[in-house]
């Protein structure tokens, strides 16, 4: 989406960075919050070690995660939510994506069990543990809140319906966390959305190039149809090492033209259905207001409240990374 209005002064404008965004579409209410990339030290070292129920960022992500170290970008700020007025909630944030890295720590039912305990020889030990991923590799799938059903399903999200050219209501792309690897590749959690008039799609992607090694691409796509009480979710894991695809090299670099090409090794497809919220009898009539809700409703930082990994306090010192963010998001 181009954020340029007047070519004619395109060297003026200056790209004002939005913090937050929320629209209404249709039963829905969509929205983002994004800003600066994670501290890398603990900000109010008294306060955290006195009151654990208000830490800083870091220490909730270091304490909760218990990593070896965090990826080199977490943007603990970067949260998109889809709300249904029936209560239903999709969330997509780094903590709970990160959540699912295996972190090298025992399992604590395991550690406690009076079996490991008599057995310790060091094979046994190394069986158990865990070994710190620093691929950071999470089939996190969103955080799924609120009066639903999850069942299996066959039906499949129609690919064919989302080339069809409608109009694009509302796009957002958000970095969840990126890690370079020390220099032996990339590892990004990204999750962006767009809302047409009939339905909206979000795309969670995470990507790892280990560079001359392999690639690996999890993808949580939902969709739904706004004349419909369910979301389709489909989690696909594909990988394959570099050697096995004989592909140019470019094309590793883009998590988009390597994707297609790489095998598919397990998928799970959900339907996230709800009540149908049968006091809401015009559901169709709202989508005039849908599309003047882009122009308004943008509000800023007032979001805090939904979501226990916000602070307001970080929000001046904000953007020391959204200029490479943002570039990011308009390449794709
Ligand atoms: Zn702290």
């Amino acid at each position: 989406m181009s954020h340029i209005i007047n070519v004619k002064s395109e060297v003026d404008i200056q790209r004002l960075p939005v913090n937050s965004e929320e629209h209404k579409f249709h039963d829905w209410i969509i929205r983002y919050t994004k800003s600066h990339i994670l501290h890398s030290q603990c900000s109010t070292v008294d306060q955290c070690t006195k009151d654990i129920d208000h830490q800083c960022q870091f220490c909730i992500y270091t304490n909760t995660l218990q990593l070896p170290h965090l990826p080199e970008m977490v943007f603990p700020n970067n949260i998109m939510q889809l709300v249904h007025s029936s209560g239903v909630q999709i969330e997509f944030n780094a903590l709970e994506a990160l959540k699912l890295v295996s972190n090298g720590k025992l399992d604590i039912k395991v550690s406690c069990s009076d079996s490991w305990k008599e057995s310790r020889d060091p094979s046994h030990l190394e069986e158990k543990v865990k070994p710190f991923d620093w691929t950071f590799s999470t089939d996190y799938k969103g955080s799924v809140t609120g009066p639903v059903t999850v069942t299996p399903t066959e039906e499949r999200i129609n690919i064919e319906r989302l080339k069809q050219k409608e109009k694009i209501l509302f796009y957002h792309e958000l970095m969840l966390f990126e890690d370079e690897l020390h220099d032996n590749g990339i590892a990004s959690c990204t999750v962006k959305i767009r809302v047409m008039p009939s339905s909206f799609f979000v795309l969670l992607r995470y990507f790892l190039r280990v560079d001359g090694v392999m690639v690996r691409v999890n993808d949580t796509r939902f969709f739904h149809d706004f004349s419909t009480n369910y979301v389709l979710r489909e989690f696909t894991n594909r990988e394959s090492g570099v050697q096995q695809l004989g592909l140019p090299l470019p094309m590793f670099a883009d998590p988009n033209l390597i994707a297609p090409h790489l095998p598919l090794r397990t998928g799970s497809y959900d339907k996230i259905t709800w009540e149908n919220n049968i006091s809401m009898p015009n559901e169709c009539a709202s989508s005039t207001n849908s599309l003047d809700s882009k122009s308004s409703n943008i509000t800023e930082d007032s979001d805090s409240k939904s979501s226990n990994i916000t602070e307001d306090s970080d929000s001046k010192s904000n953007n020391t990374m959204e200029d490479s963010n943002k570039s990011k998001s308009d390449a794709s």
